[in-house]
């Protein structure tokens, strides 16, 4: 008897779901695709779930669920679902695009910050010739990382390759060449008094929700600048408003907000020293993605081990 041909169910908002479908239709493999509020399905007949973050409770209803895939880097969309099956194997995104997208962003916004490119750019709409010095030299410019993970790491090293000191903190102990390690919450607030840019790259877990706070902020010398690329939940927006009103904090980058999209009366949008973007650091290739998520498929199918299979226990 031939074996029952498995059953990915893409978890996703409805216009979305193409961007992996189509890539899904025309892969060479014996797989049934079900796209969740669009398709029927029984939901004892899931094997696998493609999703970002899938309404809580949802996935505990599919008894023979086999492995989730995450269309992100972080899980936090599904680590916060109380009902999570915590026992199957969730997969998170990792690519080295991914990582490199992201270091991209890192690399520009810590740039257009240190080269106050926000001067010229007024300038140039006035038909200013406004020329002026870096007010901070770059190699007195430091650079602190928080999450030092893959992603970290490689935005680390490409601001260390032009010039910048730079330090990551995590909960190990890391060796980077030419990179500064801090380790633990009590290595933690002397990692802040030496950065001068601060940039989150944590996941969002218990431990780290709201970490970029007032007290976070008191700690970073005067003139820092904060950048959130990791997710909403990690930042206080009202301390942030705060810091930046006292003249504390010189500046921020935002990429994710507690409320996405974030609310057209957010007083992030106008506020002269934030820069928004919407959530758009780097996302994962849908083609890229399909491929991982079929290789998966095809380990598990055959009894094999999973790559990137997140520690539920510690959140990420
Ligand atoms: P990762 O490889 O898992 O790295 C996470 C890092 O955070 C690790 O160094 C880890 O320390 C550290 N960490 C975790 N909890 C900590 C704690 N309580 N105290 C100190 N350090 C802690 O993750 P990644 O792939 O680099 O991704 C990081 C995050 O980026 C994702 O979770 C996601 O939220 C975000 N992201 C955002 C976008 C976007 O478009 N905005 C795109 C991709 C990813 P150890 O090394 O000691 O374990």
């Amino acid at each position: 008897m031939s074996k029952r041909q498995p059953t990915l169910l893409i978890v996703v908002p409805l216009g979305w779901a193409p961007l992996w479908t189509g890539p899904l239709a025309s892969a060479p493999v014996r797989l049934n695709v079900a796209v969740h509020g669009r398709d029927d399905y029984r939901p004892q007949d899931v094997d696998y779930v493609l999703s970002f973050r899938p309404p809580p409770g949802l996935l505990k209803t599919f008894s023979n669920l086999k492995a989730v895939f995450s269309l992100g880097a972080g899980v936090d969309g599904f680590l916060a679902d109380p009902e999570y099956p915590r026992h199957v194997p969730l997969v998170r995104f990792v690519h080295p695009q991914l990582s490199i997208e992201m270091a991209q962003y890192v690399v520009m916004h810590t740039l257009i910050f240190h080269r106050h490119q926000d001067v010229f750019d007024s300038a140039q709409k006035e038909h200013k010739w406004r020329q002026m010095m870096l007010p901070r030299p770059t190699d007195r410019t430091r650079i602190g990382i928080l999450g030092f993970g893959e992603i970290g790491q490689l935005a680390g090293a490409r601001l260390r390759d032009l010039g910048f000191p730079v330090a990551g903190w995590s909960r190990s102990r890391k060796q980077v060449d030419g990179i500064e390690s801090f380790a633990g919450q009590e290595e933690f607030d002397a990692f802040l008094a030496r950065t001068d840019i601060l940039i989150c790259l944590l996941p969002l877990t218990p431990q780290t929700r709201g970490i970029l706070n007032a007290r976070t902020f008191a700690r970073l010398p005067e003139g820092a600048m904060v950048m959130n690329v990791a997710r909403g939940g990690h930042l206080n927006e009202t301390d942030l408003i705060a810091a930046l009103d006292s003249g504390h904090l010189a500046g921020a980058v935002l990429d994710v907000f507690q409320s996405e999209p974030l609310p057209e009366d957010s007083p992030l949008w106008a506020h002269p020293r934030v820069r928004v973007t919407p959530h758009i650091a780097a996302i994962s290739d849908p083609a890229v993605t399909v491929d991982m998520v079929l290789s998966g498929i095809g380990r598990a199918e055959r009894g094999e081990p999973l790559d990137n299979v997140v520690d539920v226990s510690r959140g990420y």
